[in-house]
């Protein structure tokens, strides 16, 4: 192993308050790498295709917390249905009744966050502000009973310039605190904010990030 896994999981757990949860996002990495981690006590992985996780999900250890946090189509919702800990990406109303559908099969309460897209690439996945407001005025997600909303998940512009980083983390922390007070004032598993990567996560820790998702800076470069 050319990359000190456990040296780099120190470092990135060492830059985080206690309130704020690591998910080592271990995508394409072997699971030696995600054993490493595993041993030094991480417990939060975070995946993003569904045939490397089952593959991972198989093999190591069955106390592994497993977050799905990739673009999900609806067909591969029933793969991971059985074990997933949480849905990390969820960006259509779509989505959030199959994974019911698939948990309620599993006899599950599946945990889910609702992926804003606030950066201004056109690539990134998500629910504009307006349309994730619209889906929860609805209220038709109020009778899905075998999904948990938990929070909310991001990502920021992928940018050199801080002060546009900040600005995206500051609009996705203050849409969580309307959203909070409409929609989920008495529901206190409604508290999480996933945002902050490899390049970014220091600043997301000081913009309201209650969990950031790191891959690169803990396992090294990923090799497609
Ligand atoms: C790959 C990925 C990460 C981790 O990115 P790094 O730059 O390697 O830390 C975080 N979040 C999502 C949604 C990802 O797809």
């Amino acid at each position: 192993m050319n990359v000190d896994v456990a040296k780099n999981l120190h470092e990135v757990l060492g830059n985080l308050p206690k309130e704020v949860r690591l998910v080592a996002i271990s995508k394409y990495h072997p699971n030696e790498y995600l054993e490493t981690a595993y041993n030094e006590g991480q417990r939060i992985f975070g995946e993003s295709h569904e045939q490397e996780l089952a593959q991972k999900q198989e093999t190591l250890p069955k106390d592994i917390e497993w977050h799905f946090i990739g673009h999900l189509q609806t067909n591969k919702v029933k793969y991971i249905a059985p074990y997933i800990s949480m849905i990390e990406a969820v960006d259509s109303y779509k989505l959030l009744k199959e994974i019911n559908k698939q948990a309620a099969k599993n006899g599950r309460i599946i945990k889910v966050l609702l992926e804003l897209h606030i950066a201004e690439e056109e690539t990134k996945y998500g629910l504009t502000l307006d349309d994730c407001r619209d889906m929860l005025e609805k209220g038709e997600w109020k009778d899905l009973g075998n999904v948990q909303i938990c929070g909310l998940m991001m990502m920021a512009s992928n940018t050199t310039e801080i002060s546009l980083i900040e600005k995206e983390f500051d609009t996705a922390t203050s849409f969580f605190d309307e959203i909070k007070v409409k929609f989920f004032a008495d529901a206190p598993e409604f508290k999480e904010r996933s945002w902050g990567m490899s390049h970014d996560y220091k600043i997301a820790i000081k913009h309201g990030s209650t969990m950031v998702r790191v891959g690169t800076t803990i396992f090294g470069p990923r090799v497609y």
